[in-house]
């Protein structure tokens, strides 16, 4: 699983001059990890990513996961961090789907009774 630079990133560049296999690169000006050369820092002198520990946003690195269900949970976990209200966030998520579904359907029987 490499790492990969998310849309958080602030391209401070700090990432750059520390990877060990320098597989940081420019692309359009923005910074992007080559899959096929980042090793995750194993087997240098470092113990942890170098790219993410050095880097100042709280996503602007993460890693990849090949799994898709892995990445989903990381995705969803990494997002339910930023929630403020995270209570009540699940039962407005389903008050507001459940109102524009059942809106779709209402519009779609209506549609439907007047062919
Ligand atoms: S995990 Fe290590 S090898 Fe991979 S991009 Fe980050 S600093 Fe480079
Ligand atoms: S250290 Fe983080 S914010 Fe800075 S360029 Fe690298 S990924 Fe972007």
């Amino acid at each position: 699983m490499a790492y990969k630079i998310t849309g958080q990133c602030i391209t401070c560049n700090l990432c750059d001059s520390v990877c060990p296999t320098d597989a940081i690169k420019k692309v359009n000006g923005s910074p992007w990890i080559d899959p096929e050369l980042c090793t995750n820092c194993i087997g240098s002198i470092h113990t942890v990513p170098q790219c993410i520990a050095g880097c100042p946003t709280c996503d602007g690195c993460v890693q990849i996961s090949t799994d898709y269900w892995e990445s989903w949970f990381s995705t969803y976990e990494r997002l339910v961090k930023k929630l403020t209200k995270k209570q009540d966030y699940w039962e407005k998520w389903f008050s507001v789907y459940s109102h524009k579904f059942s809106e779709q359907l209402q519009k779609r029987q209506q549609h439907q009774a007047t062919f």
